[in-house]
């Protein structure tokens, strides 16, 4: 699907679709604790969502404190006027909390203007993604690790769908399916897509291209390849160097554009990406992205 002009305005405003990530920032307000699968590097010790980085556990906000925090950073003439995006990025997954819609609701209502974002692992995408819409979504970004089931049944433990407990190749199955009809449908809504992956070294390296290409037939904009941070299940594995990061980027950027700034940012981020402000205990500590 071809990008509106409406698409591009907002990108530009979009620190993490590449748009002037020096000047624009952006608020995540952390709604979202509970999580319907179990990524091997994820522990829920930390406050890590979709976006895999490392941090304290997040203060959780109700919607209504997020609604107070929000017209607490807009109203402050230092970060106010560089914030263009609100994300919800966990700490567990965005869609599994009824939390993240009422949310984006109170902030449609009194801030029409900012960008909403929200950082999913794409299990209830299908299901939601009408609504998301409805409430007015500009951009998307689904953590999407593996193709082939196979290589999906190392890096997630188990899901919790409809219900029921998946495990091994059945379940990463149905969340694959799901992250891509999501993202078929997004894009076909007129989302911003990007599509995080995080490269785990010895396991789903041989994925990364086939990935990139499909996730870009499917109409995403850009792809944020990580570096795994291991911890949990995944702590053996040894990650990827900024060299070896930055030549699985390299490799892919002809067939889909690469978001190199990301921070792996905390689920309460506020401000700039890797320039953290400022407001209240929202600060990254986190070293710069390789
Ligand atoms: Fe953890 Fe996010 Fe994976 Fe859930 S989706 S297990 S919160 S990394
Ligand atoms: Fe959106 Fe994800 Fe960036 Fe947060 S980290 S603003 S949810 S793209
Ligand atoms: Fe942007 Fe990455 Fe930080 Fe998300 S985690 S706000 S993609 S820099």
């Amino acid at each position: 699907m071809a990008t509106s002009c409406d698409q591009l305005k907002k990108i530009q405003g979009h620190p993490c679709f590449g748009g002037n990530h020096h000047k624009n920032g952006r608020m995540h307000l952390a709604v979202a604790p509970r999580c319907n699968i179990k990524c091997g590097y994820c522990s829920r010790k930390h406050d890590c969502a979709n976006e895999s980085r490392p941090g304290v556990t997040s203060r959780l906000l109700t919607p209504d404190e997020a609604i107070v925090k929000v017209r607490e950073v807009m109203a402050s003439p230092v970060v106010g006027p560089i914030i263009k995006v609100i994300g919800i990025a966990g700490p567990g997954d965005p869609l599994a909390n009824e939390e993240t819609f009422e949310t984006f609701r109170l902030v449609g209502e009194e801030f029409p203007h900012l960008i909403k974002c929200m950082s999913t692992n794409g299990l209830l995408l299908p299901e939601s993604i009408d609504r998301l819409h409805d409430l007015g979504l500009h951009s998307l970004t689904v953590t999407l690790n593996a193709l082939d089931p196979a290589v999906g049944s190392r890096i997630y433990g188990h899901i919790l769908y409809h219900g029921t407990v998946y495990r091994g190749e059945e379940g990463a199955r149905i969340l694959i399916e799901n992250q891509l009809e999501g993202i078929r449908r997004a894009v076909g809504l007129g989302m911003t897509v990007k599509v995080n992956t995080v490269l785990i070294p010895g396991i789903n390296d041989g994925q990364v291209s086939d990935i990139g290409r499909t996730v870009k037939e499917f109409g995403a904009f850009v792809m944020n390849i990580m570096p795994l941070i291991p911890q949990a299940e995944l702590a053996h594995v040894v990650p990827p160097t900024p060299k070896e990061l930055d030549v699985v980027r390299r490799a892919n950027e002809a067939v889909i554009g690469q978001f190199k700034h990301c921070r792996q940012c905390r689920a309460d981020a506020v401000g700039l990406i890797g320039a953290e402000l400022t407001v209240g205990e929202s600060a990254c500590a986190l070293p710069p992205a390789p």
